[in-house]
Formats: structure tokens, sequence, C-alpha cells
């Protein structure tokens, strides 16, 4: 796989770039940066352009090729701007990961379509096959917490 194909696999959005990534026999590892130039505080909502510190979150993706996907993915904390924020320093936000997710969001989309598909214990050996590392326990906590939110789409309220 050469490095743009990497790229178009890991585009999450415009800001993100891969600086590094390392192919074996069963995993890939990705390393992302994350380069925005301001962002949005979660509490008041005003835009930030004023970095305070850069870290590193870790997340699992898609597999590749039957490889597991692990990424690494450097990203900014942010000063809030407004004086009248409680919030002094917030953690960028990501469409494609929640804030406390070790899984993104598409990802997540994918075991829950297994987990829905299937019990969870054979959902459970059909994300291993797939290199999706899961507990059957993990995947029965996201389909009960989908199926008791109200507002989102459960295939068993026939919605
Ligand atoms: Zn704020």
């Amino acid at each position: 796989m050469n490095s743009t194909t990497i790229e178009q696999l890991f585009k999450f959005d415009q800001n993100v770039e891969v600086i590094h990534s390392l192919m074996e026999s069963e995993d890939l590892y990705v390393v992302l940066k994350v380069c925005s130039t301001h962002a949005r505080c979660p509490g008041c909502k005003h835009l930030s352009s004023r970095r305070h510190s850069r870290y590193a979150r870790k997340a699992d993706d898609l597999s590749v090729s039957d490889r597991s996907v692990h990424l690494t993915i450097l990203l900014h904390k942010w000063f809030c701007v407004n004086a009248k924020c409680e919030i002094k320093i917030f953690t960028e936000r990501l469409d494609w990961l929640q804030p406390s997710g070790r899984k993104t969001t598409r990802l997540e989309k994918l075991i829950r379509h297994i987990g829905f598909s299937n019990n969870c214990l054979v959902a459970e050996k059909v994300c291993r096959k797939m290199g999706i590392s899961i507990s059957h326990d993990a995947i029965l906590y996201r389909v009960k917490k989908e199926v008791s939110a109200p507002s989102s789409y459960c295939p068993f309220r026939g919605d």
C-alpha cells in the first residue's frame, strides 16, 4: 500500500494528515496529525485560535486487508478565549471520534450493525474474524445503549 492510498483511507477531514504508518503481518499502525487552526469550545461554542498544548489519543479503526488498524492521533488542547466561560482549556472535538471514544465512529457503526445482526457471541466471532478486538459484553452494551436511546433508530422497534 503506497502512502497516497494510506492518506486517502484516513482522510477523516480536511485537517487530518498521515505522518507515519507501519504495516505488520496482522496490524497496521497509523499516526495522524490534526492541523486545525481553530477549535470550538464545547461549553460556550466560541471559536478559539489559541493553542494550549499538543496531546495524543489512541483509537482503533476499520480493519484494512485483514489487518487491525491502530491509530495514534496527535491533536491540540485549546484555551477558551471567552472570559465569561467556565472552561479555560478544552480538548479538540472530532466529528469522527467521540471525546472519550477508543474506536472511530465508522468502526462503532460497523460493530453496532454486526451486534444487531447476530447474537452477541456470534457478533464477537465475526468481529474477531474482521480484525476487530471486542468482547461480546462490549457489543451487548452498545446494542442495549442504542435500544434504550429513545431518539435513535432501532431495528427492533420497527421505526
Ligand atoms: Zn468556552
